[in-house]
C-alpha cells in the first residue's frame, strides 16, 4: 500500500481538509496541503510522482499495489482513510511518502516509525521497526541522501501523533524523503532522475523486508 502524502486539490478545499479527525492521541485536520520548494514545486506532486514510479517497479516484480489516491488533482483522502485503505486490503507492507518543510539550513531524510499507542499500535511496532530499518538502509544507499541533520537519529524517528501510523494494523512507516526548503535537497527533489532513484530505493527496501534480501 502506497500513500502519496497530501493532494493537489487540497489547497482549494479547506472546508474539507480542515475538518478534524480522531487519530487516537489527538484530533487533527483530515489532511493538509503539504509544503513546497522555494521555487514552488509542491510536495503533493513529488509524492504522487514517486508513488507512481514505485507502483510501476513493484508491479513489474509481481506485487499487487494499492494507492491511497490515483490522481494529483483531487482532495484528501483524510489521514484516517489513508490508514483504513491499507487495513482493508490487509497490506503486507505500507508506506506514506512525504518530503519535509524543515529549516532551510537542514537537509537529509528520515523514516518515521510508529510509537506505542496502547490498544492500537502494539502489534505493528516490531515489524514496522524492521521495515523502517530496511527502508532507511536502502534509501541511504540507493538514493544517496544523507540522514536528516535536524530531526531523528541516524535517519529514524518514532512518533505517536500520526494518524497514518496510529490507525494502521499493517506494518507501516512514513518517509520524509528530503527537505524541500533546503536548496540542495530541493534541487534533488525537483530532478526526475532523483525521483526514479527514490522509487528504486523504496522498492529495494520493500524487497529486503519481504524477502530478506
Ligand atoms: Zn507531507
Amino acid at each position: 500500500m502506497l500513500d502519496p502524502g497530501h493532494n493537489g486539490g487540497n489547497a482549494a478545499h479547506p472546508e474539507i481538509i480542515n475538518q478534524l479527525v480522531n487519530v487516537i492521541t489527538e484530533r487533527k485536520p483530515c489532511d493538509t496541503t503539504g509544503t513546497q520548494t522555494n521555487a514552488g514545486y509542491p510536495e503533493h506532486a513529488f509524492t504522487f510522482d514517486v508513488a507512481t514510479r514505485l507502483a510501476g517497479l513493484l508491479r513489474k516484480k509481481g506485487a499487487r499495489v494499492v494507492l491511497t489516491r490515483n490522481s494529483d488533482t483531487g482532495v484528501g483522502p483524510c489521514i484516517t482513510q489513508r490508514a483504513a485503505i491499507g487495513n482493508r486490503v490487509h497490506a503486507d507492507v505500507a508506506i506514506s511518502i512525504h518530503a519535509d518543510g524543515g529549516p532551510p539550513g537542514g537537509y537529509g531524510f528520515e523514516v518515521i516509525e510508529p510509537g506505542l499507542v496502547p490498544g492500537y499500535t502494539d502489534k505493528i511496532i516490531a515489524p514496522s521497526r524492521r521495515l523502517g530499518l530496511d527502508i532507511r538502509n536502502a534509501y541511504h544507499a540507493v538514493a544517496g541522501e544523507p540522514y536528516s541533520t535536524y530531526i531523528g537519529t541516524a535517519g529514524i524517528d518514532v512518533r505517536t501523533d500520526l494518524g497514518g501510523l496510529n490507525l494502521s494494523r499493517v506494518p507501516k512507516v512514513f518517509i520524509e524523503c528530503a527537505n524541500m526548503r533546503n536548496t540542495a535537497d530541493a534541487a534533488r527533489l525537483t530532478s526526475a532522475a532523483f525521483r526514479q532513484r527514490v522509487a528504486v530505493a523504496l522498492a529495494d527496501g520493500f524487497s529486503a523486508f519481504l524477502h530478506g534480501s
